[in-house]
């Protein structure tokens, strides 16, 4: 191998920083700011939910779980996805319950992708998927989502800079919707033509679907894998943090087809041995929630969505309107700072509110006048965050 070394370091962790988006979770710690950075809610969790991990560590589900998950975890995510998508899978061979959608990306990364092959990622991104492609040895090669015109407008990509992303060696393409950080949901017609692109470059999709409740606008959810052609080739990623605001119980999975499955569940092994089990359990119990905990997840974020999208404009914010996930990304040109991490230093030590600079969803400095704002928030820690911002002036 010709790999550089970098002294004890080795060359993939070389190439990539620590994530920005947990660093300014540290630094809203240190300056006391209120934390609109980090995507994860500070209000309870389904009561239901917890009650259950709570009886699961009381009936001694303390042990290893099956390391591709507890059956009965599989069999409700098999359940859900017929229920939500439509499609049947076998959770004996085609379900793997991981630790998060984190560890899930890193595992179908590993199991598919080698070095000398390219995964396409839309940019911006959810800063994990350029790392986790340098980790697996693959090349990531970035497309671009463009902001829309006007602020209620789509984001959207070129289908001609898509065609030209894809090659021989396109191992998979990563695709995560609804999408942090724009909150666009991709539409039927976009997914069908990157089936197309898909099947005559024989490549994977890989699909991030950690938002798929979070919807707003009559925005729809469509899982890649519905669409036709597409089953044999999506390897779908999902999870608990989000639809149930428990991201810090670690619980993720993947429905991939039973030969990608097989490799998937190997990786997983040796990476993690398996997720919590107790929390496994729990997770049995939460996919079973009726259909309207799902309908208040959206009308709850709605309404947190309109309050800061509103305030943000009013500010001097250019806030894109997100039709999923919980996030605004933002343009701050009208602020008069140099740049993104600029703008943000001063939003953290002396306005008091923390957020993401742009530039860490970005490969390049495309990102350096965006920001982006989370709101899974409560309404009075949203209320007091707005309060600071009246305190930004236009530069
Ligand atoms: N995928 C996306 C797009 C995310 O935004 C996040 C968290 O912010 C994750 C995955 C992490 O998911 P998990 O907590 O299941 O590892």
């Amino acid at each position: 191998m010709t790999t550089p070394k970098h002294g004890r370091i080795s060359a993939k962790a070389a190439q990539f920083t620590e994530s920005v988006i947990r660093e300014m979770t540290r630094e809203a710690l240190r300056h006391n700011a209120i934390n609109l950075a980090q995507g994860f809610p500070d209000f309870p969790a389904p009561a239901e939910i917890k009650l259950a991990a709570q009886q699961a560590i009381a009936d001694d589900i303390n042990q290893y779980a099956i390391t591709w998950g507890a059956r009965n975890l599989r069999e409700a995510i098999a359940r859900k996805f017929l229920q939500w998508q439509g499609l049947e899978v076998d959770p004996e061979r085609e379900i793997t319950v991981c630790c998060g959608a984190t560890e899930a990306m890193i595992a179908a990364l590993l199991a598919v992708a080698d070095p000398g092959d390219e995964v396409i990622v839309f940019e911006p991104f959810y800063e994990n998927y350029g790392a986790d492609a340098i980790l697996s040895g693959a090349t990531p090669r970035y497309v671009a989502l463009r902001p829309p015109a006007e602020p209620d407008g789509e984001w959207t990509f070129d289908p001609d800079e898509l065609r030209a992303a894809f090659h021989t060696n396109t191992r998979a393409i990563i695709l995560n919707t609804p999408n942090n950080p724009t909150g666009k949901v991709f539409t039927r017609q976009e997914l069908e033509f990157i089936r197309d692109l898909c099947v005559e470059f024989d490549a994977l999709a890989i699909t991030d679907e950690i938002y798929e409740h979070i919807l707003y606008d009559g925005a729809r959810h469509i899982s890649p894998a519905t669409i036709d052609g597409m089953r044999e080739r999506t390897i779908t990623i999902n999870g608990m943090s989000k639809t149930y605001s428990v991201t810090g119980w670690r619980v993720g999975w993947l429905i991939a087809p039973p030969d990608l499955t097989s490799a998937i569940r190997k990786v997983h092994d040796f990476l993690t041995v398996g997720a919590a089990a107790p929390l496994q359990a729990a997770g049995a119990a939460a996919l079973a929630l009726p259909d309207d905990y799902y309908e208040h997840l959206s009308s709850d974020y709605l309404a947190r969505r309109d309050h800061l999208l509103g305030a943000l404009r009013e500010v001097g914010f250019t806030a894109y309107r997100p039709r999923g996930a919980y996030y605004i990304m933002t343009n701050v040109r009208g602020f008069g700072f140099a740049n993104d991490v600029e703008f943000v230093r001063h939003l953290i030590a002396d306005i008091g509110v923390a957020a993401v600079p742009g530039s860490s969803f970005y490969s390049d400095d495309l990102g350096a006048q965006q920001v982006r704002f989370a709101f899974c928030k409560k309404e009075e820690t949203l209320a007091a965050a707005i309060e600071r911002l009246r305190g930004l002036k236009r530069g």
